[in-house]
C-alpha cells in the first residue's frame, strides 16, 4: 500500500477518533450538568420546603399570641404570613412540574393537608378570642392534638426533605456513574488517537526518514571508498531526503566522470607510452627487418583490434610493397600504384567508411561490404616513404575499434620517421661504404666484410679465397689520354668484376687495385676465376674522346686460406701474389704459396694456362 494511502487512512481515523473522543466529553459534560441541575433543583426543594415549615410554625405562633394578648396587631402580621405562606404553598405544589416523584408529592401533599387543618383551627381560635372565649381559644392553639399536627407537619416536610435527599443522591450517584463512564471512553479515544498518532509519526518517520537516510549513508560510505556501482535511491520528494538524494546522485555522476576523465588520462598515457617505447625500438634498428619486427609486435598493441599491413615505396617499380603484416588482414593488395590509395594523393590519413562517409581506395577488394579502414601515409623529410593500412580484426565486426585517430597519426608519424632514417642511413653507409666512381664496395666495407668472411669461414671449417687485381701500367692511360680516360678503365675494369662475380665480394682497394672475396672456394677455383676474368679484361675496348684507348690488362695474385696462409694473412699474401705476378712481367696470373716450406708459388701464364681456364 502506498505510504500516501496509509496516511491518508491513519489521519481520517485519528480526526475521527479525536471526533468520538470529543463528543464522548460533551456527552459526559451533559451528564454533569444534570446532576448539578438536580442537585441545584433538590436545593430548591429543600428550602421551599424548609420555609413551609417555618412559615407553618410562625403562623402557628402570631396565632397563639393573639390569643395570649388579644392584640389585633397580631392579627394584621398573622393574614400577611398567611398570603406569604400560599405563595410558597403555591410553589411547592408545583414541584411536581419540576420531576418531584409521588411519594415525594404524597408526604408534601400530607404536610400540606395538615398546614390547611392547622389553619382551619387557627382561624377557629381567632375567632373564638374576637368573640371573647379566650379559653376556647387557647384550649384549640395549646391543645395537644394542635401540638401533635404541628409537629406532624415538620415530620411530613423532613420526610419529603428525605425523600428528595434519596432520590437526588441516587441521581446524581447514576449521573455521576455515567459521566465516569463517558470520560473513560472518552480517555481510551484520547489514548488511542494519541497512540494512532504515534504510530503513524513513527511510521512516516521511519518511511519517509529513517530509512532514507540509512540508504542514503550506505550510499555516501560507498561513494567515499570510490565505490561509483552503487546506485543512489531515487527519492523525488521535495524536502531534505529529496534535496540530499540529488546531491548524492550529483556527487556520484561527478564522482564517475572523474573516475572516467582518470581512466581515460591513464590510458592514454599507457598508450602514449608505448607510443615512446616503440620510437625508441624503432630508433635502435639497424635494419629495416629488424624496424618490421618492432611494428608487428607494437602495433597491434597500440591498436588493439585492427589488423594491418606496412607498406614501402619501390621507387624503381613506382610501387607500394608490402613488407610485413600483423593479425592477417583481408581488404588490401600486397602491392599497387601509389595513385590506388587517396592517403597517399592527399598525404593525411584516410578513412572511406569513418563518420563521413569518402571515397574506397582502388587497392582495398571489399566486395558489397561495409567494412572500415583506414590509410595513414608514412611521410619523412617530405617525402611519402610508405603506407600504413589498418581494417577491423575479423570479418564479423566491420567497424574500427575505438582507437583515437590521434594515436593512430602519431603512430604513423613515427613509423614514417623511422623509416626516413633508416633508408638515410643505408644511403649514408652505402654512401660510406661505396666507390663513388665504380660502383664496388669501397676498402672501409672490405674491412668491415673481410672480417664476418673470415669468421664464417673459420666457424664453417671452409676455405676462402681471395684475388687481387692491378691494371697494369695505369699511369699510362691518365698520362695519355688524360684523367678520365683513366676513370672510363677504371669503370671499365670494375664493371667486368660486377659481371663475372655474382656469388663473390667485390671491392675498389684503392687506385687502380681492386679486390675478390670468394668464400667457400678452393684454391684451384679461385685461380680459374682469376684467369677467366684477365682474359675478359683483356678483351675490353673503351674509346675515349674519339680515342681507342688501346689493350688493358690486369696482373692477378690469388691466396687460399688456410691453403696458403693463416685466415688472417689472405689479403697480404694475394697481395704478396700480385705483386710476384708483377714482378714476373705482368697480364698474368700467381697463385700464393701453399703453406709447407718445399711448396713453391705456381705462376700462370696466358699461354700456360689450360684451355678450360682461359
Ligand atoms: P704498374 O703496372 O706497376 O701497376 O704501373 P702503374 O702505372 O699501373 O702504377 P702506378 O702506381 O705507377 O700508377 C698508378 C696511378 O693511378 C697513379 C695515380 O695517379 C692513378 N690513379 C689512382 N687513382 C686514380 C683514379 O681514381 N683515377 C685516375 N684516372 N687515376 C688514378
Ligand atoms: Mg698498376
Ligand atoms: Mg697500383
Amino acid at each position: 500500500m502506498r505510504l500516501a494511502t496509509i496516511t491518508n487512512w491513519a489521519y481520517g481515523a485519528t480526526i475521527v477518533l479525536t471526533f468520538a473522543s470529543g463528543a464522548t466529553m460533551l456527552l459526559a459534560s451533559n451528564v454533569q450538568e444534570r446532576e448539578r441541575a438536580a442537585v441545584a433543583q433538590r436545593e430548591r426543594l429543600d428550602q421551599a420546603s424548609s420555609k413551609v415549615a417555618v412559615e407553618i410554625n410562625a403562623l402557628s405562633n402570631k396565632a397563639r399570641e393573639y390569643v395570649i394578648t388579644g392584640d389585633p396587631g397580631h392579627i394584621e402580621v398573622y393574614r400577611r404570613e398567611i398570603s406569604a405562606l400560599r405563595t410558597v404553598e403555591e410553589r411547592v405544589r408545583s414541584i411536581e412540574d419540576v420531576g418531584a416523584s409521588a411519594d415525594e408529592l404524597n408526604a408534601l401533599a400530607d404536610a400540606m393537608r395538615l398546614a390547611d387543618l392547622l389553619h382551619d383551627e387557627q382561624e377557629e381560635a381567632i375567632k373564638a378570642r374576637q368573640e371573647g372565649d379566650v379559653e376556647r381559644a387557647r384550649n384549640i392553639v395549646f391543645g395537644i392534638e394542635y401540638d401533635r399536627q404541628l409537629h406532624r407537619v415538620a415530620a411530613d416536610v423532613e420526610r419529603f426533605q428525605y425523600r428528595l435527599d434519596q432520590r437526588t443522591d441516587s441521581e446524581v450517584a447514576a449521573a455521576a456513574d455515567v459521566s465516569r463512564l463517558w470520560k473513560t471512553f472518552s480517555e481510551i479515544v484520547l489514548a488511542i488517537t494519541g497512540l494512532l498518532f504515534l504510530c503513524v509519526l513513527y511510521f512516516v518517520f521511519k518511511r519517509r526518514v529513517l530509512r532514507p537516510v540509512v540508504k542514503l549513508s550506505d550510499v555516501v560510505n560507498r561513494l567515499a571508498a570510490q565505490d561509483y556501482a552503487v546506485e543512489p535511491p531515487a527519492y523525488d520528494d521535495i524536502d531534505e531526503i529529496g534535496d540530499m538524494a540529488q546531491a548524492i546522485r550529483v556527487f556520484r555522476e561527478n564522482g564517475l566522470e572523474r573516475q572516467r576523465l582518470e581512466e581515460e588520462r591513464s590510458a592514454d598515457h599507457a598508450k602514449r607510452s608505448l607510443l615512446s617505447r616503440m620510437t625508441q625500438r624503432m630508433q635502435e634498428c639497424e635494419s629495416m627487418h629488424q624496424l618490421e619486427r618492432v611494428i608487428e609486435s607494437f602495433v597491434p598493441q597500440i591498436a588493439p583490434g585492427l589488423a594491418g599491413r606496412l607498406y614501402l615505396f619501390d621507387e624503381a617499380q613506382n610501387l607500394l610493397v608490402e613488407v610485413c603484416s600483423w593479425l592477417a588482414p583481408e581488404h588490401s593488395q600486397a602491392a599497387f600504384p601509389p595513385a590506388a590509395c587517396w592517403a597517399l594523393q592527399r598525404g593525411e590519413l584516410h578513412r572511406p567508411r569513418g563518420h563521413d562517409a569518402d571515397v574506397v581506395c582502388d587497392h582495398l577488394h571489399i566486395t558489397g561490404s561495409n567494412s572500415d579502414s583506414i590509410c595513414l601515409p608514412l611521410i619523412a623529410q617530405r617525402a611519402t616513404l610508405g603506407l600504413l593500412y589498418l581494417e577491423p580484426l575479423t570479418s564479423a565486426s566491420e567497424t574500427l575499434p575505438d582507437v583515437p585517430e590521434m594515436y593512430l597519426k602519431i603512430l604513423a608519424e613515427n613509423v614514417g620517421l623511422a623509416v626516413g632514417n633508416l633508408r638515410l642511413r643505408d644511403t649514408l653507409r652505402a654512401m660510406a661504404m661505396a666507390d663513388p666512381l665504380t660502383g664496388l664496395a669501397n676498402r672501409r666495407q672490405l674491412d668491415t666484410v673481410l672480417q664476418s668472411r673470415l669468421i664464417e669461414a673459420n666457424e664453417a671449417k671452409q676455405s676462402v679465397s681471395c684475388i687481387m687485381l692491378d691494371i697494369d701500367h695505369f699511369k699510362h692511360f691518365n698520362d695519355q689520354y688524360g684523367h678520365d680516360a683513366g676513370d672510363a678503365v677504371l669503370r671499365g675494369v670494375a664493371e667486368i668484376l660486377k659481371q663475372s662475380t655474382r656469388d663473390t665480394d667485390a671491392f675498389r682497394y684503392g687506385g687502380e687495385e681492386f679486390l675478390l672475396l670468394m668464400p667457400n672456394m678452393s684454391a684451384e677455383k679461385a685461380a680459374q676465376r682469376a684467369e677467366a676474368l684477365r682474359v675478359k679484361i683483356g678483351a675490353i675496348q673503351i674509346e675515349h674522346a674519339g680515342h681507342d684507348l688501346g689493350a688493358i690488362t690486369a696482373s692477378f695474385g690469388t691466396a687460399t686460406a688456410p691453403d696458403h696462409c693463416a685466415l688472417s694473412k689472405l689479403v697480404r699474401t694475394a697481395d704478396a701474389a700480385l705483386l710476384r705476378a708483377k714482378e714476373a712481367g705482368r697480364n698474368r696470373v700467381i697463385q700464393a704459396e701453399p703453406r709447407q716450406p718445399q711448396a713453391s708459388g705456381r705462376t700462370m701464364t696466358p699461354e700456360q694456362a689450360p684451355a678450360s681456364e682461359r
